[in-house]
């Protein structure tokens, strides 16, 4: 027998093994091999299997090592692999990296724990006579004996409090025992502290029309995709519980993505809670997972003894068995994206994992992406909507603040509005919670002029042009243009044209002075996302009231609920409506709408307060509302007009290297050689200097590619790109559907 097999490390190509009579009989298609590569020996994972005639091969050389009979892979992952690899230009190396974690190559064993049990059979009286003399044991003791089941020592240490030395002593005296058992490590063990978890609610009239459409969908037993279009607080949750439930009876698994996890405890619990009454262990995968916790999730989904999984963008490739239905929660997040090698977008890997399993998959958002608008437009998505808040509560009122009336009362760029000053203090004295947003900052500044709102956009690229300090140049990241930044606006000549950003710390200590001395105001920003406990220790002071006003970026935007919560201030609303992007406007707009939803989500009605230079600009009107087709519709024609995704996709290719020049002279080289032979069906801009100019000591200029079909295009580009005499100090990236344009 011969098998082929794409090697882990080392070599980008399936290769021809021969198989030993040893491993013949256990050897499977998605197994972990040992395999001799060069004079190294590397991991594989075997491809297919052939009989010897099939493939004839010389000097064929045999595998080493059967790393574990069970398949690390199943065939539909190993086909979501090669298509991962193909579509987003990836080598198959980085797709395997995602997809297997690095416990699972190494082949580590589960883990073992010391557990402490009272020792059976004992006398009352004999017991006590032995612990007369030594409290700390006999609390030990009477401690084992209330909890009647083993206790992990650890736990008896760092969470009782008692030493190793009592433990020691009260197995001494045979008093209790130790066992050693495999323990399972899950995450969020300790994260069902929400009160609301035990509810069971009767569905509302539009929940039960959408999880039966559902249903009905998944009774088809077929691929399809529904989209569940409900606007924040119509009770999507609920609606993928039932469609959950109606996979599972069909035997299925399910798979749940969200777009952070450490922003979704809400959900992890409301899901362990109800599907743990039907018996069903609930896998919480994300990148933070240690070793151990990955391993047992890992081995309780290939083993079928888990069925369902919750987590973020990487869990689109957990090894659940039998998928049936896959939830993309907030379809729209840019969190899907993944922005380091392999470059794949969550959601659209989730929709093609979906189709080759012949699953369902849902995409459930209050602001769908122009992406997903467009596939139920050309009706491939179905949708499903829920168009009334839960118990008809009202959305918050929302208040435009026109902040150039308040740039000229002060002469500057206030940070706040008198308005939204007071109605901060308002909130505090009536002990109700705030939070402010803050717009991701633009890495580069852009010209807005604070009289007319009006931005510096470049005539081809409708992008606004952003300001470079170092040569007092606007360019257009897009195609290159440049031009002397004006020292008056464009469009209403006003010399009130400003470059000015602020970050969350500086609003923070705004924030602190301007409030009342009892008032805890308590800031969010990416650093402490790493630190996840800090993390969410914050955002359960906050749920407890301890925090008066949370400061925040977006990321604190997304499905989270504080009942308490009667106040929302949007710091800057136009900030991504002043970045270099196409999809700065639907960002805007979606952030704006989730904001709106994090206020008055209890019984008290909510105020939100949206501080702009732009009041009417289309992504704060139709928020207003709010009016989501209306917006969608309105960008759609934008879209169109420009061409631009979802007309066509884009792709941004990457030139990197240490020297300015010399990277700037290949891009341009490279763009000669698409010139000199255009691609069919595919419009190139630039090269341009990226707006994050630098990177690690790497400067960056970057191309984009506008195409029908990618796959073809990439043909194309792989066969130029193969002649292309590239300098070795100059490296190269595709970025298939791109996102981030920086
Ligand atoms: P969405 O994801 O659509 O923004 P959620 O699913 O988070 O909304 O639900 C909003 C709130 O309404 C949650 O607090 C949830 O617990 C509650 N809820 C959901 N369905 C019902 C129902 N049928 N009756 C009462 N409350 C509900
Ligand atoms: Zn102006
Ligand atoms: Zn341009």
């Amino acid at each position: 027998m011969k098998i082929e097999v794409q090697p882990l490390v080392g070599f980008d190509q399936l290769l021809t093994y021969g198989v030993s009579e040893k491993f013949i009989s256990t050897i499977k298609i998605g197994c972990l091999v040992q395999i001799p590569l060069g004079r190294r020996r590397v991991l594989g994972v075997v491809f297919s299997l052939h009989s010897s005639e099939e493939i004839a091969t010389e000097k064929l050389r045999f595998i080493s090592h059967l790393v574990q009979q069970e398949p690390v892979l199943n065939q539909d992952l190993i086909r979501l692999s090669k298509w991962i690899s193909s579509y987003y230009s990836c080598s198959m190396e980085s797709v395997l990296g995602a997809m297997i974690p690095a416990v699972v190559r190494d082949g580590m064993k589960a883990k073992n724990e010391k557990l402490i049990q009272v020792s059976p059979g004992l006398n009352k009286v004999m017991v006590s006579e032995a612990l007369n003399r030594s409290p700390k044991q006999k609390k030990l003791f009477s401690e084992l004996d209330k909890q009647r089941k083993p206790v992990r020592k650890t736990d008896l240490v760092n969470k009782l409090g008692f030493s190793e030395s009592t433990i020691k002593g009260l197995l001494a005296k045979g008093l209790a025992s130790e066992i050693l058992e495999v323990v399972n490590r899950e995450a969020y063990d300790d994260d069902l502290d929400f009160d609301r978890v035990d509810a069971e609610w009767e569905l509302t009239a539009e929940q039960k029309v959408a999880s039966s459409e559902l249903i009905d969908v998944l009774e088809q037993k077929n691929f399809g995709v529904q989209v569940l279009h409900g606007v924040t607080g119509s009770g999507k949750t609920e609606v993928y519980f039932e469609a959950m439930e109606a996979a599972l009876n069909q035997g299925g698994g399910v798979l749940f993505l969200v777009p952070e996890v450490s922003l979704a405890p809400q959900t992890v619990a409301r899901l362990r809670a109800r599907f743990s009454k039907m018996n069903e262990q609930v896998v919480v995968w994300h990148s933070h997972l240690s070793g151990g916790e990955r391993l047992d999730a890992w081995r309780n989904l290939t083993t079928g003894k888990a069925r369902i999984v919750v987590g973020a963008r990487s869990a689109v490739f957990a090894p659940i068995n039998s998928l049936r239905l896959v939830i993309v929660d907030e379809e729209h997040e840019l969190a899907y994206k993944q922005e380091d090698t392999p470059r794949y977008h969550g959601r659209d890997v989730a929709v093609y994992r979906a189709m080759l399993t012949r699953a369902v998959c849902v995409l459930g958002s209050a602001t769908p992406s122009l992406e997903t608008f467009r596939n139920i437009e050309r009706k491939k998505y179905s949708v499903s909507r829920l168009m009334n808040r839960i118990d008809g509560r009202k959305l918050p009122l929302m208040h435009i603040v026109d902040m150039r009336l308040d740039a000229r009362r002060e002469r500057g760029t206030p940070i706040l509005s008198q308005c939204l000053i007071e109605a901060l203090r308002q909130r505090h004295e009536n002990r109700e919670q705030s939070i402010l947003f803050l717009n991701r900052r633009g890495f580069n500044t852009t010209m807005l002029c604070t009289d007319c709102g009006a931005v510096e956009e470049c005539k081809d690229c409708s992008v606004a042009l952003t300001f470079h300090r170092t040569d007092g140049y606007l360019r257009c990241h897009l195609c290159g243009f440049r031009k002397v930044a004006p020292v008056f606006c464009t469009s209403c000549k006003s010399l009130e044209v400003r470059r000015k950003g602020h970050g969350t710390q500086r609003i923070e200590d705004l924030v602190s002075k301007l409030m009342p001395r009892s008032a805890t105001v308590v800031r969010v920003d990416a650093d402490m996302m790493t630190k996840k406990n800090l993390f969410r220790e914050t955002l359960r002071d906050f749920r407890r009231g301890k925090i008066d006003v949370l400061v925040g970026t977006q990321m604190i935007a997304k499905g989270l609920d504080f009942p308490n919560v009667t106040l929302v201030g949007v710091i800057d609303a136009d900030l991504p409506l002043r970045m270099e992007d196409f999809r700065a406007s639907e960002r805007a707009f979606q952030l704006l709408v989730q904001v709106a939803g994090r206020a008055g989500r209890g019984d008290r009605a909510g105020e939100v307060y949206v501080q702009t230079y732009a009041p009417h600009s289309p992504s704060i009107q139709f928020s207003r509302k709010p009016d989501i087709e209306g917006f969608l519709e309105e960008e759609m024609e934008m879209r169109r007009e420009l061409a631009y995704p979802p007309f066509r996709h884009l792709i941004r290719h990457i030139f990197r290297g240490r020297s300015l020049e010399k990277t700037e002279f290949y891009a341009t080289e490279w763009r000669k050689v698409l010139d000199a032979e255009p691609i069919p069906g595919l419009e190139a801009k630039g090269p341009a200097l990226a707006p994050i100019e630098k990177i690690k000591g790497y400067y960056r200029f970057h191309l984009f590619y506008l195409t029908s079909s990618v796959q073809e295009s990439l043909n194309h580009l792989a066969k130029k790109r193969a002649i292309f005499p590239l300098d070795n100090e100059i490296h190269d990236t595709l970025d298939v559907d791109a996102h981030q344009m920086s």
